[in-house]
């Protein structure tokens, strides 16, 4: 496997590409390559021509420029880029080039058919053949595939295990197949689909094939799987680079999460949000609870039938809804690339699900925020879940120590005070240049420390000997808080030194801080049924004065302030123009029957907002507009622009 060395020069100036006569069109962009390439790609002016006639794109990633070539050469490849740096062109480009073609492995209908309206909208001949197709619909397909008129075909991967269909593509003279969503192949990535596994059967049926496989999925392991199991031959590994450098990362006390995320929602009015909730239950609450208050939501778990869940996921497709409160069930085939915001009600049960889920914001490459709600109890929930799930399942101890080493990671993110981007990056293997990313609260300075923190870590200790350990959290709250429970006046409790000593902190603040009281290990939480706290070496150190204490405030009077991506990607737009487009990209949406995004993407409409063309050749310089789109939306944006002017 490659060793990701991160570089610190520009990708500009690294080795070959700055010799390339083409240099100057690689752009920069979010997906930057780690490694050093050992040649400039072949991309010639074909190539270029190609991406500006049907994308509107005038330069090409550097990793995608590499996977284009090994597409071209038929040299079996394996590309890791995050969610939106830029994959599917790398399959797209090389049968328009070669004019034959390939076939697309996908896990899901709804990811293929919105990649199929996708490349309908500028003009690519692509089809899909699977089990939802009518008899006829099935029949045309075939005829366009005989006919050599498709550039791609998509298939499910079972699909390929019919003889029928493996004969009909051997006929058609498909020599290239690439694999989406490669991670499936592998138990070590987090949607192990067992189809997967017999694609290993195409380098047999297809000896002179080529296989390109796409993932984002980090991991090394699920990297060597998927090499292994596909059989390639020599393949060219390229790996991106996974910080995402548009989205804003904040991870934040939990104290109150409805009102929480309603203040988090407020900064996104209008905008596209996925709030990520751990039981089905908490998503429809949540999700009620909005929809009193105004809010446009819907929520989303797999507890839902079948048609339930895919009008959902068109409402929001459609922009006919902003927010969905999901299960982490709702996730692949949202090809949404607007999300403005992923909030987490609660942590996630590793840095792999959280860097998946969050890495559904932002997709087209503007700025996109990420909460996380975080309070030190979720990671005892999730390890009790984890053990009762290893005992039901018969599993052995190291399956549950793997969960529990996932989940100190998470834990260890949430609780770091060093920059978010740098921690995720890190646990990928690879390292960030510079001090400040300007995109994470730490970073932004919005994290502080709780003033007097040993001193309120004491108060709460004396307290759990006071009520002599015998107690669990709710209990030493309410004497800290000076509450008069019936338990309080029964037991005396209102009687103790402890009692009201935290009467001018809140409840669930109180509550907050014994939980990272406990999370630290200064405290210890015993029992399974009805766990109390008790004191430990620790506390014992603390109560002594021989230990210094480090809380975060729960309520935190902190601004939120704008990150760099923020500022830089509305820099000189009009907002109001923005908005308008927006309606227009809605209506004509509506009137072809496709989701906004397969239009124009947001990126698009805020180029049009800043730079304000009035002329086709104006409107012709922004990213994301080809011939076809040019053709079919230009003049309806144009007038409206125009008119703005006036
Ligand atoms: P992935 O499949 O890796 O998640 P996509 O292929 O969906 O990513 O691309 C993500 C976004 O980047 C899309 O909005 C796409 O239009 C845009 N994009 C891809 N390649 C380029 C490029 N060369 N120049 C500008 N934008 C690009
Ligand atoms: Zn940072």
């Amino acid at each position: 496997m490659p060793i990701v060395r991160p570089s610190r020069t520009p990708a500009a100036e690294r080795s070959g590409e700055a010799s390339s006569p083409l240099a100057g069109r690689l752009s920069n962009d979010a997906s930057t390559e780690a490694r050093l390439p050992e040649h400039p790609p072949i991309i010639d002016e074909a190539v270029l021509e190609v991406v500006r006639g049907y994308w509107g794109f005038d330069s090409l990633r550097p990793l995608q420029a590499r996977a284009i070539e090994a597409g071209l050469k038929q040299q079996d490849s394996l590309l890791v880029l995050p969610t939106g740096g830029g994959k599917s062109l790398c399959y797209q480009v090389p049968p328009l080039i070669a004019n034959r073609t390939d076939v697309v492995v996908s896990p899901l209908i709804s990811l293929m058919n919105d990649q199929i309206a996708a490349l309908e909208a500028v003009g690519y001949p692509a089809a899909a053949l699977h089990g939802n197709l009518s008899a006829e619909e099935r029949r045309g397909v075939v005829s366009r595939l005989r006919a050599g008129n498709l550039r791609l075909l998509f298939v499910a991967p079972e699909r390929l295990q019919s003889p029928a269909l493996l004969d009909l593509l051997e006929r058609a003279g498909v020599k290239v197949f690439a694999i989406d969503e490669a991670h499936c192949i592998s138990h070590w990535g987090h949607d192990f689909r067992p189809e997967y596994r017999r694609l290993s059967v195409l380098k047999d049926r297809f000896p002179g094939a080529s296989l390109h496989a796409f993932t984002a999925t980090a991991t090394p392991r699920v990297r060597e799987d998927i090499v292994r199991e596909l059989r390639l031959v020599d393949p060219n590994v390229m790996v991106g680079r996974f910080d995402r450098q548009n989205l804003v990362y904040r991870v934040v006390p939990r104290v109150d999460p409805r009102r929480q995320v309603l203040e988090v929602l407020d900064r996104h009015q209008g905008e596209a949000v996925i709030i990520y909730c751990v039981s089905r239950k908490e998503t429809e609450r949540l999700c009620s609870y909005l929809v009193d208050r105004g809010r446009s939501a819907i929520h989303y778990h797999a507890g839902m039938e079948a048609d339930e869940r895919r009008a959902a996921q068109e409402r929001f497709a459609r922009e006919q809804v902003d927010i969905v409160v999901a299960t982490v069930a709702f996730g692949m085939g949202i090809d949404r690339s607007n999300v403005r915001c992923v909030i987490h009600a609660a942590m996630p049960k590793s840095v792999e699900a959280y860097q998946q889920e969050t890495g559904r914001a932002g997709r087209d490459g503007l700025e996109a925020e990420c909460v996380l709600f975080y309070s030190p109890a979720d990671t005892q929930k999730w390890e009790a879940l984890a053990r009762r799930s290893v005992e039901e399942a018969g599993a052995s101890e190291e399956v549950l120590h793997s969960h529990l080493e996932l989940l100190r990671h998470m834990r260890r993110f949430c609780e770091s005070q060093t920059c978010r981007h740098e921690l995720l990056s890190e646990h990928f293997g690879q390292s960030l240049d510079g001090d400040n990313c300007g995109a994470c609260d730490v970073c932004l300075g919005e994290v502080e420390g709780l003033e007097e923190a040993t001193e309120t870590a004491q108060k709460i200790l004396s307290c759990v000997a006071r009520v002599e350990q015998r107690f669990g959290v709710g209990h030493v709250t309410d004497v800290l808080v000076g509450a008069t429970t019936q338990n309080i006046q029964r037991l005396g409790h209102d009687r103790l030194s402890t009692h009201g000593l935290l009467a001018k902190v809140d409840r669930k603040s109180v509550m907050n801080l014994v939980y990272q009281m406990v999370d630290q290990g200064l405290l210890d939480r015993v029992g399974d049924d009805r766990p109390i706290l008790r004191l430990n070496a620790a506390s014992w150190e603390v109560m002594r004065g021989r230990r210094e204490v480090l809380l975060r405030p729960p309520r935190s009077r902190k601004a939120v302030k704008r990150s760099r991506a923020e500022s830089d990607s509305w820099e000189g737009v009009d907002q109001g123009l923005f908005d308008s487009l927006r309606d227009l990209r809605r209506r004509l949406a509506v009137e072809r029957g496709v989701p906004p995004y397969v239009v124009f993407h947001d990126s698009t409409l805020r180029e049009m907002a800043r730079l304000q063309p009035t002329t086709v050749g104006e409107l012709r310089l922004i990213k994301g507009i080809g011939d076809k789109k040019m053709a079919d939306y230009g003049d309806a944006f144009l007038e409206l622009i125009r008119a703005s002017q006036n």
